[in-house]
Formats: structure tokens, sequence, C-alpha cells
């Protein structure tokens, strides 16, 4: 994959890399893990829970989450069987999601790329990820609770979709002159 890891800063709404469907990571070189690592550099800078490759400018399919167990209020205990918080950053190249709960719930999300809107956003409470890792090994994980949350904004970025897209019409209301400004800028 061809990147200058060194070049890559956040973008923010409304660049039109952030709409962009990415493409397949291929293959997980030690420049994809440069740039993991320094996606993981702006996340933790920007107080993020997760990053998607576009939002630091490539069209990758690739994110990162980073769920401590002090965030997950106010989900509080995992689902059993799933996992609700990671130790540590999670890499997860050329994920898919499946087998999403019928349990949905709205939860007040925020974007990295989208400074100043919050809005809440409803989705199904548990799904199953499955990605690739650095070290080109797949893996599994049946996410809830915040992860849950983090894994379906994150994975939503790479189709170029976005929270103002999703929130409901209650929230879009109340961000419409912040989403303006941002357009404009
Ligand atoms: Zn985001």
């Amino acid at each position: 994959m061809n990147a200058d890891p060194d070049q890559l800063t956040l973008h923010f709404f409304p660049d039109p890399i952030l709409r962009q469907v990415t493409a397949p990571v291929d293959p997980i070189d030690q420049t994809v893990a440069d740039v993991v690592a320094r996606m993981t550099e702006i996340m933790r800078g920007e107080s993020g829970l997760g990053l998607a490759a576009p939002q630091a400018g490539l069209a990758w399919r690739l994110f990162i989450c980073d769920i401590p167990e002090s965030a997950t209020e106010p989900f509080g205990e995992p689902i059993p069987g799933t996992q609700g918080f990671t130790d540590g950053p999670i890499i997860c190249i050329n994920p898919s999601l499946v087998d999403p709960s019928p349990d949905r719930s709205p939860y007040d999300e925020g974007c990295l790329s989208l400074p100043g809107i919050r809005g809440d956003v409803i989705r199904p409470e548990v799904v199953t990820l499955t990605a690739t890792g650095l070290d080109g090994k797949s893996f599994t994980i049946r996410a809830s609770g915040l992860l849950a949350r983090c894994i379906q904004h994150e994975y939503d970025h790479l189709d170029g979709v976005l929270i103002i897209d999703k929130m409901t019409q209650m929230s879009r209301l109340k961000n419409r002159s912040k989403l303006k400004r941002l357009q404009n800028s």
C-alpha cells in the first residue's frame, strides 16, 4: 500500500475523503503498521476512542478502536458472551460486520472529524466483527456496549457514512447551524 505515514493528519467534514468508499488493504506490510502507529497517535492526541483510515486521509478499509473499561459508562457490564471494551487499541483490517442483534438503542455519539457535533444514533446493541490484524491473522469479536458502538461507528466511515447521516431527526435539527458552519469552513 502506498502512503507516507508521517504526512497523515486528521481530516474534517466536509473533506471529500470522508465520503469515499474505501478499498481493501493488501498486502498488510510495514507501511500499514506505520500507518496504524500514526493513526493511534492521532486518536490519542484527540482523546478519541476510535479512528478510521479515511479520517487520516486514506481510503483504506482499516480502523482502530480503543475502549478502556473506565470509558464504558453508561453501558456498564458487557452483555454475557460478548466483549464490551478492549485492552489497548484493536486494529481491524478489511473488517466485516454480521449478525446485528434486533435490540437497538440510541446513544449520543460524536466524531473527531465533526468537531462540536453530537447526536443520538440508533444502532444494534450487539454485532459480530471479523477482521484481520497486523499479524495477518483473522479474528472475530462479538461486541456489545461501547465497543459495539465504536466498531459500528468506525465501520460506517469505511463506507463514507457519517453520524450526521444516521442521527435522529431531533439531533439533526439540534446540530443544523453547527453543521452549516462546518460546511462553509
Ligand atoms: Zn467518526
